[in-house]
């Protein structure tokens, strides 16, 4: 009785703010359609950027790794939970993001959550985009590093705030594909600034892996070398179809982590399961473009239909689009609208972001018609609403 008392308030105040969320589960593969409820629906709300997670040919191949490992770790990568099949990822992912070293982590959350922390500490000082993603902030606030908060890619503000400084080292974190808004970071800029100002750089590239750089990523994007003063995080669970993390980065940070990320040294090592899917899908990307190529025409033709219509996308040229409003009553409204068509696109929420929105994900499995359903379904709220 103690806790309901406890915890009754909370969620009342929730649902009086409309803030109060649910899961929904499917009852179908991951991919372009999904079923919801016993309803089909066309999705457009998935990070399986390039429909990987259900690939006929990743699954079989993974299923010979799964009658030969199992399913379990049964203990940490520092104990014997590591397989040759994560030694192998972590060769092709340093090998992907053209670095000395990688290793793997179980998620990007304990990815940041863990590498952040094993770099930096008291004494050291962390610049962060306002709008980096909520494992990057808690990454930081572990750390016990002082904490900067720059106002969204104003380089402006960063190269003041690190010459202000006078930490003993210093590392800037961001986001390279803002992953509610589907900007990019001014790469070039932080990068050289970093270079001159002799500050660490931490990217998180979990929405850019699989699709920008032709598919390698965001250094390879914006023509960047991987310098030894350049940390990358990259998730598996994204355009690579998996699930899992890790970050490729100079040899010697690789040791750090290893030797101090808490996320990895108590935690039981991923499975050798996600890891083979991860390492197939990841040679996939590097081999065959067409998936790449094919999730690009299909953000040009979503970027165009937008365009076209004048609907506000705000600042996103990638695969992520988000139609962001006011309150949440209106983008529940959008939500409702398009899932009464059919169309599984649902709303973010405040904490998660500022403003409410619905947030597009396009991905390579979507056909055209898809995108041109989408489009269509948009601009018929907008005009009916007038
Ligand atoms: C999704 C995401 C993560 C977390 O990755 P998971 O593998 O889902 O834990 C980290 N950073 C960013 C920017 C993300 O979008």
């Amino acid at each position: 009785m103690v806790q309901y008392v406890m915890f009754r308030g909370v969620v009342r105040k929730l649902k009086k703010e409309r803030l109060f969320r649910e899961i929904r589960n499917r009852e179908s593969r991951q991919g372009r359609a999904v079923r919801i409820d016993g309803r089909d629906f066309l999705n457009f709300s998935s990070n399986d950027y390039l429909g990987l997670a259900s690939d006929g040919e990743l699954i079989d191949h993974t299923l010979e790794i799964l009658r030969r490992f199992g399913v379990g770790s049964g203990s940490s990568r520092l104990l014997a939970g590591g397989t040759s099949i994560h030694a192998e990822l972590e060769r092709t992912a340093a090998f992907f993001k053209d670095t000395e070293d990688a290793v793997v982590f179980n998620s990007g959350y304990t990815a940041n959550t863990g590498a952040i922390p094993a770099l930096m500490e008291k004494g050291d000082a962390l610049f962060s985009d306002e709008l980096n993603h909520a494992s990057i902030i808690d990454g930081c606030r572990l750390s016990g590093a002082k904490r900067f908060v720059y106002h969204h890619c104003d380089i402006d503000e960063l190269r003041n705030l690190i010459r202000k400084s006078d930490a003993r080292r210093k590392m800037v974190v961001t986001d390279t594909v803002f992953s509610m808004d589907g900007d990019i970071a001014p790469l070039r800029e932080i990068y050289d600034l970093c270079r001159d100002e002799g500050a660490a750089l931490y990217l998180d590239d979990a929405h850019g892996t699989g699709v920008l750089g032709r598919g390698r990523g965001a250094l390879e994007h914006f023509g960047l070398e991987a310098k030894d003063f350049v940390i990358q995080m990259g998730t598996l669970s994204k355009a690579i179809g998996s699930f899992g993390a890790f970050i490729a980065a100079d040899g010697n940070v690789i040791d750090c982590l290893i030797n101090r990320a808490r996320t990895l040294i108590y935690s039981t090592a991923l499975p050798p399961v996600a890891a083979a899917y991860g390492l197939t899908a990841m040679k996939k990307i590097m081999t065959d473009g067409g998936r790449t190529a094919k999730l690009w025409a299909n953000i040009e033709t979503a970027h165009k239909g937008f365009d076209m219509m004048g609907i506000s996308k705000g600042e996103s040229s990638v695969q992520i689009i988000p139609v962001i409003f006011e309150s949440v009553e209106e983008a529940s409204d959008l939500a409702a609208y398009l899932y009464e068509k059919a169309i599984y696109a649902p709303v973010i929420r405040p904490p998660s972001v500022k403003k409410p929105r619905i947030r597009i994900s396009i991905t390579a499995s979507h056909t055209e018609d898809d995108i041109h359903i989408l489009l269509g379904a948009v601009g018929e709220y907008f005009e009916k609403k007038g």
